[in-house]
């Protein structure tokens, strides 16, 4: 069956399904080495009984260090990320997730505002698609709030 056969397609999905299925097409070649991505439990990943759930993992791995989380519904929480590019990441989530968790604004008016700050759009404002440059974008955005 080809890529462009759609017979046994589920037609119930919702708009956010299919994009989170478009979004997973683009995840089946990991960006860094084009080799086949895997889905893999985490605690085998990251060699922990007690991590939970599965990540979306390069084959090459550990050889490719590339890997990102996957949300319960089955969708990936980003691109796939080196190890530099995952701390990139969390460092941003570190700087900007204070504004929602502090109840100044809900956590959609923060990244409404954060799409504004760095000149996206909203569908593309989300730090799992993020490059190591606009997460220190976030970071410098970030440090205009003052959280004292
Ligand atoms: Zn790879």
């Amino acid at each position: 069956m080809s890529d462009t056969n759609f017979s046994d397609y589920d037609y119930d999905l919702d708009a956010d399904e299919i994009a989170a299925l478009a979004f997973e097409q683009t995840q089946r070649k990991c960006p860094y080495c084009g080799a086949p991505t895997r889905t893999r439990r985490a605690r085998d990943i990251y060699h922990n009984q007690n991590a939970r759930g599965k990540l979306l993992v390069c084959s090459r791995f550990p050889v490719c260090d590339s890997y990102v989380g996957i949300h319960a519904n089955g969708a990936p929480k980003g691109t796939l990320a080196d190890k530099p590019l995952r701390r990139a990441r969390m460092t941003a989530h570190a700087a900007f997730d204070p504004l929602w968790q502090s109840e100044r604004m809900s956590r959609s008016e923060a990244y409404a505002w954060l799409a504004k700050a760095l000149g996206l759009p909203p569908e593309r404002t989300h730090i799992g698609l993020f490059t190591t440059e606009q997460c220190a974008a976030v970071v410098q955005a970030c440090a205009l709030w003052d959280f004292a």
